[in-house]
C-alpha cells in the first residue's frame, strides 16, 4: 500500500515521508497536518480504495491482509 499525494500524485511507500513532503512541498504545517489527518485519513481510505481498484481492474485483487 502507498501514499499517494493528492497535490502532485507523487507516491510514498510509508506515511512518515508522505507527511514529511506534505509539510515540505506544500506548506502544510505540523498542525495543519495533524488536522488535516483526520478528514484525510477517511478520504485516504476512500482515495486509496478507488486507486487501488483502478490498479486492479481486471485483477484479482490479494486478500491476504
Ligand atoms: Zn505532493
Amino acid at each position: 500500500m502507498t501514499f499517494r499525494c493528492p497535490y502532485c500524485k507523487e507516491e510514498f511507500l510509508k506515511r512518515t515521508p508522505f507527511w514529511a513532503h506534505l509539510k515540505s512541498q506544500h506548506q502544510l504545517t505540523a498542525k495543519d497536518v495533524l488536522n488535516e489527518l483526520q478528514n484525510f485519513q477517511s478520504n485516504l481510505s476512500r482515495w486509496l480504495e478507488e486507486n487501488e481498484a483502478k490498479a486492479i481492474s481486471g485483477d484479482e485483487l490479494n486478500n491476504n491482509q
